[in-house]
């Protein structure tokens, strides 16, 4: 048993940080206070000394920089500036003040669900580091309240009354500063190769549906282009981390900083980034020390149905049954005859058998009654309570823009995080933060998508994954030019394609 109360005595810096003392705001922040000192109990996978040093160091870059220094006063002094020129953003080089670009910007957006945007933030803070920008987030009233500022002593959010905060995900941004839409007007005018015009601010286009152009994005060509542009504003739902690996530009930089392990890329940069905000962690807590630190072992269903036209819940019920039973065998139910009456204890608990803790995180309340009723009369029937089936939640259908429901997802993947064994649902970003932070491989579902056929529970009901990444389910497919990436042992042999998602790719 395991319980989230650890003595606080002298609390270090930053997730990764290191030695230093944690500002007033980071002392503040309870989760990041108290995750230190559980996770250096028991983190199997340390980060390397080098990363750690690049943290530091970006700490420091970022304090330089952040929204509260005369660097960002005069750099986005400069970017209104050229907005409100006629030429609009797009300077010739010989036009450009001389501005200090010691301060160049990525600046994160929001898109899609939770999970998805914790990958992106996570991509976009890898891209800060290989490339000394400053990560600032453009958090919307939905975000504000989930996390602790990461960065000591600082600052990660966009003013206020930022030029573009909250109008960047717009249409009219995408046509007006997108990276891939410059690239498709100097093509299409046929300008010559090197792009003659310096932007001052540039979208960088990175969603599921972006298109040829944007994917451009991807090549080296593209990032020495990028170098002179001080404002990177992102739209991303994806976990691109991985095709750093594949870029040429970035690699040397990348296996130093993760020199043996690549697939604890998200588990680190996700555990130093997203620590709960004290309203979060308190829920978090409160469930885990009730419900979850007196079992002997937790395990984490994550359970997202996509289409239940597609998949009725008494099937995906048989499958993750199936799953933890049979396939994984992650639960194994003792006789219950021979259990009943002869070896329980005086508190009921039967002494020699493990006490299982059954986390059901999913949007769906159904799973959970019919998984509790079940193991309810099992129990029963052992006379001990040999699994418990809890949940916090059951939102029944995803919400955006609401502060309250992703204060409740943050508090389902954390917990699943903290679990011992995770089951998760294929292609789901939810599933993937939350065995990326916990470090673990899942066991994943297999996908149920069933048009035309009988219905009935796929073979096996899950299998254990290839690595404890997320996948990148879009991208820009220009290994396809040299399968050679795609295979182990070949140039690149850290990625392999995903479990879950045709075409996807993750670090391994
Ligand atoms: P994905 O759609 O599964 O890839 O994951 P996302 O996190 O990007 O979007 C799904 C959203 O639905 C989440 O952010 C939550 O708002 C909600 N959601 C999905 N599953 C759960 C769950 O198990 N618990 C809670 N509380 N919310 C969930």
């Amino acid at each position: 048993s395991r319980s989230i109360n650890p003595t606080i005595q002298q609390p270090v810096a930053g997730g990764g940080g290191g030695e230093e003392v944690l500002s007033s705001e980071q002392y503040s922040c309870v989760s990041m206070q108290q995750l230190q000192i559980i996770r250096s109990s028991y983190s199997s996978s340390k980060p390397s000394p080098f990363l750690l040093s690049r943290l530091k160091d970006y700490e420091h870059h970022h304090k330089r920089c952040d929204p509260f220094s005369e660097s960002f006063n005069r750099s986005s002094r400069e970017l209104i500036r050229v907005q409100n020129s006629p030429d609009s953003l797009v300077t010739k080089p010989e036009e450009k003040e001389d501005v200090e670009l010691d301060c160049r910007y990525i600046v994160w957006t929001p898109v899609n669900g939770l999970g998805n945007r914790m990958l992106s933030i996570s991509s976009s803070f890898l891209y800060a580091l290989l490339t000394n920008r400053v990560l600032l987030v453009d958090f919307g009233p939905d975000m504000v309240d989930l996390f602790c500022e990461p960065f000591h002593n600082s600052t990660w959010f966009l003013p206020r009354d930022f030029t573009f905060k909250g109008r960047a995900n717009t249409p009219e941004f995408r046509e007006t500063y997108s990276l891939g839409k410059l690239l498709r007007s100097e093509e299409e005018e046929q300008l010559e190769k090197e792009m003659p015009y310096v932007a001052s601010l540039l979208q960088l286009f990175l969603s599921y549906d972006n298109d040829d152009y944007d994917k451009l994005f991807y090549k080296s060509e593209t990032q020495q282009l990028l170098k002179k542009v001080p404002w990177l504003v992102l739209r991303s739902d994806q976990y691109f981390a991985p095709y750093f690996f594949l870029m040429p530009c970035f690699r040397a930089e990348l296996d130093r900083m993760f020199p043996d392990d690549k697939e604890t890329v998200f588990h680190h940069l996700g555990r130093y980034l997203f620590s709960p905000s004290n309203q979060v962690w308190g829920h978090i807590t409160g469930f885990y020390d009730a419900y979850l630190a007196k079992a002997d072992r937790r395990i984490g269903l994550q359970i997202r149905v996509f289409s239940l036209d597609k998949t009725p819940v008494s099937l995906i019920l048989s499958q993750v049954i199936n799953c933890i039973q049979e396939e994984s065998r992650i639960i194994i139910l003792p006789n219950t005859t021979t259990t009943t009456t002869t070896t329980a204890s005086s508190s009921g608990r039967n002494r020699t058998t493990t006490t299982n803790a059954i986390l059901v995180a999913s949007l769906l309340g159904q799973f959970y009654t019919e998984l509790n009723k079940m193991y309810k009369e099992w129990n029963e029937k052992a006379g001990a309570t040999v699994v418990g089936v809890y949940r916090t939640n059951h939102e029944e259908m995803q919400v955006l823009g609401s502060s309250s429901h992703n204060m409740k997802a943050l508090v389902d993947i954390y917990l699943l995080s903290m679990c011992d064994v995770l089951v998760t649902s294929p292609r789901s970003t939810f599933g993937y933060v939350a065995h990326g932070l916990a470090g673990l491989t899942p066991w994943i579902l297999q996908s149920q998508d069933i048009e035309d056929e009988e219905q009935r529970v796929k073979e096996p009901a899950c299998r254990r994954g290839v690595s404890k990444e997320p996948c990148l389910q879009f991208h820009a497919n220009y290994y396809d030019t040299n399968p050679d990436h795609r295979e182990p042992g070949g140039p690149v042999p850290v990625i392999m394609d995903c479990e879950d998602f045709q075409y996807g790719l993750k670090l391994v």
